[in-house]
Formats: structure tokens, sequence, C-alpha cells
């Protein structure tokens, strides 16, 4: 059965980095809420402007909008082997329409918390770059690239920072992220089908327990 494979956990807990590589080695499509919203905001509509104040304050962008553009990605024909969903569901009402287009799909979801104490959370998010071009992440802490705020893969180009990276907005998302995200894993613990992996590891070393968990038939 193609597999939903969910990838839970607090803002800096390097979902991206893991959704990348399963991405690219599994050959899965990456389903990110955060980049669809993020290309989303930079659009002169009502919708865009809603968008952009949400982001900028941690909070969550409404459900129905949520859905219907997760809803859209996942019809699409690339995702008919399974995919990788990365900052979603991030409340309760999402999980419940993942659960209905699980069935209706007939994939069976696969949740993986990247798990990370709280103190390391501000810091990875705070220090957190990516490369406009490849998307690469990269830490100025905990990943520097090799040339300060250029990408190792594309040297002519400067890293860039989240908007929403900054220390304010850093802390508005992990409140949204406990009061509002984090009770999803009780549920899908209570459903066994939640695999803890510790993220405070090298991304390799997480990535193979992903994998292994991917893989397995349960
Ligand atoms: P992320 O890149 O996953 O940290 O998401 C960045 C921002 O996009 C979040 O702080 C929310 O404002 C919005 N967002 C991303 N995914 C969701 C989601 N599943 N539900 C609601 N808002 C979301």
């Amino acid at each position: 059965m193609p597999k939903i494979i969910v990838l839970m956990g607090a803002p800096g807990a390097g979902k991206g980095t893991q959704a990348r590589l399963l991405q690219e080695r599994l050959h899965l499509p990456q389903i990110s809420t955060g980049d669809m919203f993020r290309a989303l905001k930079e659009a002169q509509t009502p919708l865009a402007d809603e968008v952009r104040v949400l982001m900028a304050a941690g909070q969550l962008v409404p459900d129905d909008v949520t859905i219907r553009v997760v809803r859209e990605r996942t019809a699409q024909e690339d995702c008919r082997n399974g995919y990788i969903l990365d900052g979603f569901p991030r409340t309760p009402a999402q999980a419940a329409m993942l659960e209905q287009l699980a069935i209706e799909q007939g994939n069976a979801i696969q949740a993986i918390e990247i798990r990370m104490p709280r103190e390391l959370l501000a810091k990875r998010m705070t220090g957190r770059r990516n490369c406009p071009v490849c998307g690469e992440i990269y830490n100025i802490y905990f990943r520097p690239p090799r040339v300060d705020n250029v990408c190792d893969l594309h040297p002519q180009t400067q890293l860039v920072h989240r908007a929403d990276d900054t220390p304010e907005t850093v802390e508005a998302r992990l409140i949204t992220y406990e009061e509002q995200t984090r009770p999803l894993l009780d549920y899908y613990q209570a459903k066994s089908v939640l695999f803890i992996v510790d993220g405070t590891r090298e991304p390799e070393d997480i990535y193979r327990d992903i994998e292994k968990a991917v893989k397995s038939e349960k």
C-alpha cells in the first residue's frame, strides 16, 4: 500500500531537511505547506495578504484554505505512489481531513516525530538559512556553508533568511505548535502509526532511522 509519510515535530526540528532527503532517495514528492504558503504570499490577492499577516505573526493559515491546498496538490499524478507531508497536518481538523484523504486515495499513514528539546529549537530556527535556487538548508550555528552566507552548490547565490525565522516570530510559532499541533502526536500514537526519532543527531543518522520505518510493512 502506498504511504503518506507525515513528518511531525516542532518548527526547527529538521522536518524540511529530512523531507528533502526522503524525496531525493525514495523519489516521492515532498509537499511542504509552508513552502506553498511562502509562494502564495507573494501574490497580490486578498488571500495572499491574509497569509502574509498570519505567517508574520507565527499563526496558522485557516484550516479550510490549508485543506484545499493539500487536497489539490495530492490529487496530482506524481502523488500516486505516496508522498511526504512536511508541516501538515497541524490541527485536529487537518488530521481528520488527512484520514479521509488516505482512505479515498488507498494510502497508509506513517507519522514520524523528529523529537528535539525545546531549548535547541529557537537557535535552530534563527540560525537557519536557505539557498533560494536549490532549497538546500544550512544553519550558521550547526551546519554553516563553506563560504559565509553562500550556497556550497551555487557559489553565485547568497543564502536567504526566512522572514518568520526572527526571534519574535519564532517564539510565537513555538507556542502555536505547543497549543495546536503537539496534541496530534498523541492522536497518531494512539493509532500505532507514530515512529519517534531523536532529532539531535546528524541528519544522515536520523534519515537512516526514518527510512527503516518508512520501508517497514507495518
Ligand atoms: P513551516 O515552513 O512549515 O514552518 O510553515 C510556515 C508557516 O506557514 C506557518 O507558521 C504557518 O503560518 C503556515 N503553515 C504551514 N503549514 C501550515 C498548516 N498545515 N496549517 C496552517 N498553517 C500552515
